[in-house]
Order: C-alpha cells, then sequence, then structure tokens
C-alpha cells in the first residue's frame, strides 16, 4: 500500500469522519499515519472523540478509559491494515507463481 502523506487541514477531515465512524481502511491509513507523527492532530483527535464519545468534567478515569479506548481502536486498524497489507503481498507471491506455472506449461507444450 502506498503511504501518502496528508496536511493538517486534510486530517482534520478525516477526523471528523473517524469520529463518525465514516471513514474506509485506506483513509484510516492515513489519518493513524498523520497523527503518528502530528501531535497537534493527534490531541485534536482525542478531544474531538472525548467530546463524541461523552467527556466530562466530573469523571476523570471515564475520560481516561475513553483514551484508552481510541489508543485501542486506533492499533486495532492498524493491525488491520498491516494484515491487509500482508494478505495482498501473500496474493501478489501467488500471482507470481500462478504466471511462472502457466509459462513453464506453455514452454513445456511448445518444446
Ligand atoms: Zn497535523
Amino acid at each position: 500500500m502506498k503511504q501518502r502523506n496528508i496536511d493538517c487541514k486534510y486530517a482534520e477531515k478525516l477526523i471528523s469522519g473517524y469520529i463518525n465512524k465514516k471513514l474506509s481502511l485506506e483513509d484510516k491509513n492515513l489519518l493513524i499515519n498523520h497523527i503518528r507523527k502530528c501531535k497537534s492532530c493527534k490531541e485534536e483527535l482525542t478531544i474531538q472523540y472525548l467530546v463524541f464519545e461523552g467527556f466530562s468534567d466530573a469523571g476523570e478515569s471515564k475520560n481516561y478509559n475513553l483514551i484508552n479506548r481510541l489508543e485501542d481502536e486506533l492499533k486495532a486498524a492498524e493491525q488491520m491494515l498491516e494484515e491487509k497489507q500482508r494478505r495482498n503481498m501473500f496474493l501478489g507471491c501467488c500471482g507470481v507463481l500462478v504466471l511462472c506455472f502457466i509459462m513453464f506449461v506453455v514452454f513445456v507444450l511448445l518444446v
């Protein structure tokens, strides 16, 4: 999968998409890559997430749990992406093998 770098403005759009659970896996990938490097967007995502999931001044531990949950969600998304990449690589290898096999068969038939 190609890694595209996005700017903070685009990341902001993805953040609201993420909060509303409307992001595709590819968009999630872009967002996660960005917030791993960009602290202010990570903060923005955390704040929006807290607000959306019921941020309250009263419940410190609740907020803490929510931040952990967000972290877990992001990690899960990353793992899903890694798995998908691995699967794509595997399928790519299979494709090459099949192609070699076909070429081999054609070669044998021709000779
Ligand atoms: Zn940013």
